[in-house]
């Protein structure tokens, strides 16, 4: 073969010696390397070779083979270039004929797609086969536990919102259930709305613990705009080597297992064994037994007048669970208001508010009471009969009590909604908007339903601060709302006041009261008590 022909096919042609000392290049080969002449060119062929290849490529020659073929990464131009070298000894001297193929461009394709068969196109998760490659990995360290999950819900969303929406969904799920991994556990996506967690150096029973925080994170609304979506999910538990040996193994028992938390009610963990028998780690469980347990409390955010006189308080929800911690009601009322507990939990809220109240009321007889209703608690059977039964029982003056409604609970069932509001208006009970500016509001329920007050949603507030352009405009809505409040005979309550810059505008746009962490945050009913003592 001639060296012009080997040249088109050949990029590099050179002779080194066994000790790879350079002894010709070819002129391709000079300019391959970006060298224009051989006296650029180094002596040894090892100043060409990155050094990381240098202690192979010198027991090659070491060995004096007769051919020899490697992928080599090669210096061009002091970057790293993927090369394939083939050597032929040379019968005469002790040298060889390199001859030098880029194979870069075909390495990176190899690598793309070495990442393409071991990911997940979607969510960019390890697949199936990454997944058994860290399973036979992790198995040299000992026990772990495989988790795997699949969503509850997720064909409800692809079928209502599309699937665009349903891919947004499983890369916001991977992104929730990544914050949780640990540094050695293993996040994969087995396909579908199904993934798998290798959990490193955990038993079951600790997974199980841990996870407790999956049940929560995905429990959190997903914007699906233009509404949002709730997903829940379920989990089976299988360890190794306890529940098998082998990947396969381990994996249909966690799959056995994740079933049966499907069957017993979504939502769930359970852990595998041979009868199938379930420990109940779901959030339902969890609310039915801190309300048994009395892991739920209220407490109670000063408002103010402004004079900045404590003229009444809004009830929080609080949860200080044994399992998973302090959830704020933001993430846990959702769950409530799904599972079907928030009636139960709702007149429980009621029943302590209404009881404190009583006791407010010894130190400041015209103390007004503001308790959140949830929609779904209107939506229930005789919602009026059971404000009006709390009462009652509680001896509380009906008069000094506020109900904060949202304009969700307005739109939905209205004839109902109308009725109830309206008979519980008879016997005293005022109704105000919470968050009002942030949904549908509809002007006409505001005349038209015996509504008291609005409350100005903290977004609004907010913005109120730092005046910049946008903020002018928010200023302006602020003072719209209140006038047009005003109005029609409807007082304004502004929440989320956390500075005097706010305070002051919102006075002078003649805002009636005014609650935030600038006057006070929420507090225990004895702190209140407290406060009310003082203002004696
Ligand atoms: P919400 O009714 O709008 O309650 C006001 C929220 O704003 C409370 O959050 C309160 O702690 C917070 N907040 C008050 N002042 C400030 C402030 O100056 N700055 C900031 N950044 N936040 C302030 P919380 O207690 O986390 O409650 C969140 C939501 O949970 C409530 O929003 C309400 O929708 C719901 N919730 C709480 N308790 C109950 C309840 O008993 N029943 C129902 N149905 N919902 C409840
Ligand atoms: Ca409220
Ligand atoms: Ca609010």
């Amino acid at each position: 073969m001639s060296a012009p022909t080997l040249d088109r096919v050949i990029d590099v042609v050179a002779r080194i010696d066994h000790s790879g000392e350079l002894a010709f290049m070819s002129e391709p080969g000079l300019s391959w390397f970006g060298v224009t002449s051989t006296v650029q060119l180094p002596t040894s062929f090892f100043d060409l070779l990155h050094p990381v290849e240098a202690d192979a490529f010198r027991e090659q020659l070491a060995s004096l083979p007769d051919t020899f073929v490697i992928d080599a990464r090669l210096l061009k131009g002091g970057n790293e270039v993927w090369a394939n070298l083939r050597g032929y000894q040379l019968p005469d001297a002790r040298q060889y004929l390199i001859c030098i193929l880029d194979i870069s461009p075909w390495k990176s394709d190899q690598t793309a797609l070495r990442h393409a068969a071991e990911h997940d196109e979607l969510t960019g998760l390890p697949n199936r086969t990454a997944l058994r490659h860290a399973f036979e990995d992790l198995k040299q360290q000992g026990v772990f536990t495989v988790a795997l999950l699949d969503l509850d819900g997720f064909k409800k969303v692809n079928d209502t919102f599309g699937h665009g929406m349903g891919d947004a969904v499983l890369k916001e799920t991977t992104r929730r259930l990544g914050k949780l991994m640990g540094a050695n556990d293993v996040l994969a996506r087995l396909g579908g709305d199904e993934f798998v967690m290798l959990l490193a150096g955990a038993n079951a029973t600790d997974a199980g613990a841990r996870l407790t925080s999956v049940l929560l994170a995905i429990a959190r609304p997903y914007d699906t705009a233009p509404h949002n979506a709730y997903l829940g999910v379920s989990i089976g538990l299988a360890e190794y080597p306890l529940h098998g040996d082998d990947y396969s193994t381990v994996l249909k028992n966690a799959d056995t297992a994740m079933y049966f938390s499907k069957n017993a009610g979504k939502n769930r963990i359970t852990v595998f064994t041979e009868t199938a028998e379930s420990v109940d780690f779901s959030i339902n469980a969890a609310i039915h037994h801190g309300i048994q347990e009395g892991e739920f409390y209220l407490e109670f955010q000063p408002q103010y007048n402004i004079e900045r006189r404590l003229v009444g308080a809004e009830a929080l929800m609080r949860w200080s669970s044994r399992t998973f911690g302090r959830v704020p009601p933001d993430k846990f009322i959702p769950i409530v208001e799904e599972s079907g507990l928030m009636p139960f939990l709702g007149k429980w809220a009621l029943r302590y508010a209404c009881h404190q109240l009583r006791r407010f009321h010894e130190l400041m007889p015209d103390f007004v009471m503001s308790i959140n209703v949830s929609p779904v608690q209107f939506g229930g059977e005789d919602f009026d009969t059971l404000v009006l039964e709390v009462i009652a029982e509680t001896g509380v003056d009906s008069h000094r009590v506020i109900l904060e409604i949202t304009e969700s609970t307005l739109m939905q069932s209205q004839e109902k909604t109308e009725c109830a509001l309206a008979k519980l208006r008879e016997h005293g009970i005022r109704f105000s908007i919470d968050d009002f500016g942030t949904g549908f509001s509809s002007l006409a329920y505001l005349t038209r339903l015996p509504v008291s007050s609005i409350k100005i949603d903290k977004a609004f507030i907010r913005a109120i601060e730092n005046p910049c352009e946008n903020c002018v405009s928010d200023q302006k809505l602020v003072t719209a709302m209140i006038d047009l409040a005003h109005n029609i005979n409807l007082k304004v309550v502004a929440e989320g006041v956390e500075t005097e810059e706010q305070f002051n505008f919102l006075k002078q746009a003649g805002c009636n009261l005014i609650q935030g962490y600038l006057l006070g945050k929420p507090v225990s009913g004895a702190a209140i008590t407290s406060l009310l003592e003082a203002a004696a």
